[in-house]
């Protein structure tokens, strides 16, 4: 099965974007149907994640806690790394760069709430996500 890339533009600073019809669509084209889709971002500045896709207040309240965890001020100290993004670094490690999906029928298995997100740190730009799919041992 051939990996897809994907090109995902953001929008802002820090922007969660929903890219599960785009993963759909990826898996639809590649006929899987029963394995894992991994999906995975090749930057050090935007991860995966898969969270709850029903209340936008949910996602601003992530950003906030990820903004407490790795605030561009830190108190009683400074990050040290030269190119100044060192909290879209942190947060990215907090999210990871990837999430494996299980697939069944051809469908991804995510709960009823899940979408995967491309979870944006230092942007606006334009991302790329890489998606390979892992079929099931015959
Ligand atoms: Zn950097």
């Amino acid at each position: 099965m051939r990996p897809a890339r994907l090109e995902v533009p953001t929008r802002g600073h820090c922007d969660f974007v929903d890219i599960t019809q785009l993963v759909r669509t990826a898996l639809e084209a590649s006929k899987l149907r029963s394995g894992a889709v991994l999906v995975y971002s090749p930057h050090t500045t935007a991860g995966i994640m898969i969270q709850e896709n029903a209340d936008p207040d949910l996602r601003r309240d992530l950003r906030l806690a990820l903004e407490l965890a790795a605030p561009d001020a830190p108190p009683g100290g400074r990050f040290l790394h030269a190119e100044g993004n060192a909290p879209a670094h942190v947060k990215t490690a907090l999210v990871g760069s990837s999430q494996l999906v299980p697939v069944e029928s051809g469908e991804l298995q995510l709960g009823t709430w899940q979408a995967i997100y491309l979870c944006e740190f230092d942007g606006p730009r334009t991302r790329q996500v890489l998606v390979r799919f892992l079929a099931d041992a015959a």
